[in-house]
C-alpha cells in the first residue's frame, strides 16, 4: 500500500487529470483541490463555492481519489441530481481512472450506489407478493391494465439488466408499476434469508461499493445512512457533498413522515395474510376512524392538536401494535410466511411509527417542539391527492452536526453556497458555527444553550466568467409588483417584447406553474416563436428541444430553476417573472420563520429571503453556461429593486451589469441575436 507521502501531490496529480480531458488548468480548480486536500490532511470540514465552469467535479475527484488509494479507505460522494450522478459515473470517474493509474500505483475504483427501493427485487418479482394498488388505481381500469403491462415488460426486461437499476430502464416506467418489484430496506428479507440474496441486485451494488475507493451516491441515502441507523454505505471517512446547497432539503424530506387512511388499510390489508382477523379488523377500523376525522382537519400547519386527532391517533398506535404483536417473532422457515411478515412488519411500523411521533408532536412549549405538523390540500394542479398528514423537522442542522459532522470530515461544495455574500445561512442550517467562532445555536434542539461546534474553513474560489462583460441583470422597476391574481397585463407585454427581441432564446422561470402556463397559453396567442412548456412532454425532451432550436422559448418553474444546462445562443435571455418567496402557507417555512423570530432574529431575513436568494441565483445562473455565453437576466418583480431587502438578494447574485432602462436591454439583445444568427 503506497503512504501518503509516497504518492505525486495533489496538484501533480490535478495537472495529469486536466491534460487526460484535454483541459486547461483553471487558477480556481487548482486552489478547491489544494483546500480539499488540506481538509484531509486536517480533518476540518470545508465548504467550497466553485462557479460554473470551475471543473469543481475534478478538483474534489482527484485529492478524494489520491486519499482512498493512500490509506486503503473508501470516500462518499453525494449529488442532489441524477444528472451530476451520471456525469461522475460515466464520464469523470472513467477518465481519472485511466489518467491516475500510473501516478497512484494502482487503477482506482469506483461504483455508484443507490437505495434498496431503485434496484429491482428479484424475490419479490419471483413471489409474486405485489403490492396491493391504491384505492384510486384498484377502480380505474385502464390504470390496472397499463401496470399489467409495465409489470410484463419489467419481467422481460430483469433477463436483460445485469444492475436492475431502475435509471437504466427506458423507456421508465410508472411509479405503481416500480412498487410491484422494488422493496424498501425494512421489508428486505435480508441476503442471508432470501432464497435468490446470492443474485440480488441491491446486494451485488453494495458488495461492489464495499470494494471500492469511491462510491457515489445521493443525499437522500447519504442521510439515511447518517441519521436512520441503518448502515447502507459502506465504512468511509470522508464525504463530499456536491449540489450541497440542496442538502437541507433533502435530508429533511428522508426526516418527513406522512398518514393517510389508505396507508393504513394496506397495513391492515397486509396484517390481515398474517394475524388473526379479528386484530387486523382492528387497524381497519382505527383507519376508518381517520378517514372520518381527515376531511374536517383544516388544511395548513396545525399547531395544536385537533381534539378529535388524539383519539384516533392512540387508535392506531394501539392497533398496529396489537398487530406487530400478533406477527409474533421470526422464527417460520417458510419464506412465503416470513416474506408476508415482513412486507406486514414494515407498514405496520412506518404507521405506528408515524403515530407515536405524532402524538408526541404538540408536547410542551411551542418553541420546545423540533416537529412541525400539517395537513396537505389536494387541490394541487395534478391528480388528486388524498388529505395527508406530514410531520417534518422544523430543522436539521442538530442532526447534521451529531451524525454527520461530528462522524466524518466532510466537505460541502456548491456553484451556490454564499447568501448575502456570504456563507453564514448556509452554515447555520448545515449546523455548522459561524466561521470564526466556536458554538453554535441549534435551532429547534431541546436546549437553546451555544454548544461548541464543528472546525471547519470556507474558500470561495470565484468563477471563470467575466459576469460584468458577459451578463446584463435588467431590473424592471417601471413594472407593478406582482399581484395574486396571475401574471399582470403589463408582464406579458414585457416577456412579449424581451423574447422577441432576443428572437427566441428565452429561459422562462416562473414561481408558480400556474404563472408558467398563464404565459405560455397567453403569448402564444400574441407572437408567431414557438413555447415549449414544462409538463407538456418529459422535462429531459423538452429541454433538449429547446437546446436544439436557437428560435424556441421554454417556459417553467422549480425542476428548470435548477436542471438546465444550455451552453450557446438557444440561451441569452432568462426571464424570472417575480422573487421566488415561499408562499406564506408554507407549513415548513413559516414554522421556521416563526422559531427564528421567537430567538429575537429576523425571521423573514433568515428564512423566507433566504431561500429566495438560493433559488434566485440557482435560478440566474442558467444564463452563463460557457466562457464565451453572453446574454441577459431580466427581474420582472420591481421589489428586487425597490425593496429593503433587495440589496441582500441582489447581493446572492455575481456582478452582473445592472440597468432598469427596457430600451437598453432589448438593444443588447437585439445586438446578441444578430451576432447568433
Ligand atoms: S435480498 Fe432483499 S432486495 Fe434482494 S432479492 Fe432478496 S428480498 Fe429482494
Amino acid at each position: 500500500m503506497p503512504s501518503s507521502t509516497d504518492l505525486p501531490g495533489v496538484n501533480e496529480l490535478l495537472a495529469t487529470a486536466v491534460g487526460a480531458v484535454g483541459g486547461s488548468e483553471r487558477p480556481g480548480q487548482v486552489e478547491m483541490a489544494e483546500a480539499v486536500g488540506r481538509a484531509v490532511r486536517t480533518g476540518d470540514h470545508l465548504a467550497v463555492q466553485a462557479g460554473t465552469g470551475t471543473g469543481k467535479s475534478l478538483a474534489y475527484l482527484v485529492p478524494a481519489l489520491r486519499h482512498a488509494v493512500a490509506t486503503e479507505s473508501t470516500v462518499v460522494v453525494s449529488t442532489a441530481t441524477i444528472a451530476l450522478q451520471r456525469q461522475l459515473i460515466d464520464r469523470d470517474l472513467p477518465r481519472l481512472e485511466k489518467a491516475l493509474a500510473k501516478q497512484l500505483g494502482r487503477k482506482p475504483t469506483f461504483a455508484i450506489l443507490k437505495g434498496r427501493r431503485n434496484y429491482l427485487c428479484l424475490h419479490k418479482l419471483d413471489s409474486g407478493m405485489e403490492d396491493e394498488p391504491d384505492d384510486a388505481v384498484l377502480f380505474d381500469p385502464f390504470e390496472v391494465s397499463r401496470i399489467g403491462r409495465e409489470v410484463k415488460r419489467l419481467r422481460e426486461w430483469v433477463s436483460d439488466t445485469e444492475t436492475g437499476d431502475r435509471d437504466e430502464l427506458v423507456p421508465g416506467v410508472s411509479e405503481g408499476a416500480w412498487r410491484q418489484v422494488a422493496v424498501s430496506a425494512r421489508e428486505c428479507l435480508g441476503k442471508a434469508r432470501c432464497p435468490v440474496g446470492t443474485d440480488c441486485f441491491a446486494e451485488k451494488a453494495r458488495e461492489e461499493a464495499g470494494r471500492s475507493d469511491l462510491i457515489v451516491t445521493n443525499h437522500a441515502l447519504l442521510a439515511i445512512d447518517a441519521l436512520q441507523g441503518y448502515q447502507v454505505l459502506p465504512e468511509h471517512d470522508l464525504v463530499i457533498v456536491d449540489e450541497a446547497h440542496d442538502l437541507v432539503d433533502r435530508v429533511t424530506s428522508v426526516a418527513t413522515a406522512e398518514l393517510t387512511s389508505g396507508l393504513v388499510a394496506a397495513a391492515a390489508r397486509r396484517a390481515a395474510r398474517v394475524v388473526d382477523q379479528d386484530v387486523a379488523d382492528r387497524l381497519l377500523e382505527a383507519g376508518d376512524g381517520l378517514a372520518l376525522i381527515m376531511d374536517d382537519l383544516p388544511v395548513g400547519r396545525l399547531d395544536e392538536m385537533p381534539k378529535p386527532l388524539h383519539g384516533t391517533l392512540s387508535a392506531l398506535r394501539d392497533a398496529t401494535h396489537a398487530c406487530i404483536t400478533g406477527l409474533g417473532s421470526e422464527k417460520s422457515g417458510d419464506v412465503d410466511v416470513q416474506t408476508a411478515r415482513k412486507l406486514a412488519l414494515s407498514q405496520l411500523e412506518e404507521v405506528h411509527d408515524t403515530a407515536v411521533r405524532l402524538l408526541d408532536a404538540w408536547d410542551g412549549d411551542a418553541s420546545q417542539r423540533r416537529d412541525v405538523v400539517w395537513r396537505t390540500s389536494d387541490s394541487g394542479m395534478g391528480p388528486p391527492r388524498p388529505p395527508t398528514i406530514k410531520v417534518a423537522p422544523l430543522a436539521v442542522s442538530g442532526l447534521l452536526r451529531e451524525r454527520l459532522f461530528a462522524q466524518t470530515t466532510t466537505v460541502l461544495t456548491s456553484a451556490t453556497l454564499t447568501l448575502g455574500g456570504n456563507f453564514d445561512s448556509m452554515a447555520r442550517s448545515w449546523g455548522l458555527p459561524p466561521e470564526d467562532g466556536p458554538s453554535v445555536q441549534v435551532p429547534g434542539a431541546a436546549s437553546e444553550k451555544a454548544v461548541d461546534g464543528p472546525k471547519w474553513t470556507s474558500l470561495d474560489v470565484g468563477s471563470p466568467f467575466d459576469h460584468g462583460r458577459k451578463g446584463i441583470l435588467y431590473l424592471a422597476k417601471h413594472l407593478p409588483p406582482p399581484g395574486r391574481d396571475g401574471l399582470p397585463p403589463a408582464y406579458l407585454n414585457e416577456i412579449k417584447e424581451l423574447m422577441e427581441a432576443a428572437g427566441g432564446r428565452t429561459l422562462g422561470l416562473f414561481s408558480s406553474m400556474r404563472a408558467a402556463k398563464q404565459a405560455t397559453e397567453e403569448l402564444r396567442k400574441r407572437t408567431s416563436l414557438e413555447i415549449l412548456c414544462q409538463g407538456e412532454d418529459s422535462t429531459a425532451l423538452l429541454v433538449r428541444k429547446f437546446a436544439e432550436d436557437e428560435a424556441t422559448c421554454l417556459f417553467g418553474t422549480l425542476s428548470l430553476w435548477q436542471g438546465v444546462d444550455v451552453p450557446g445562443p438557444s440561451l441569452q435571455l432568462v426571464i424570472v417573472d417575480r422573487i421566488p418567496f415561499p408562499r406564506p402557507d408554507d407549513p415548513l417555512a413559516s414554522a421556521r420563520q416563526r422559531a427564528v423570530e421567537a430567538r429575537g432574529g429576523n425571521g423573514f431575513l433568515s428564512v423566507a429571503a433566504t431561500h429566495a436568494a438560493l433559488l434566485l441565483a440557482q435560478g440566474t445562473g442558467r444564463l452563463l453556461r460557457s466562457t464565451d455565453d453572453r446574454g441577459v437576466i431580466a427581474i420582472l418583480d420591481p421589489r428586487l429593486a425597490t425593496a429593503r431587502y433587495g440589496g441582500f438578494l441582489r447581493s446572492s447574485l455575481p456582478s452582473y451589469w445592472t440597468t432598469s432602462d427596457p430600451g437598453v436591454v432589448r438593444a443588447a439583445l437585439g445586438r446578441l441575436d444578430t451576432a447568433a444568427n
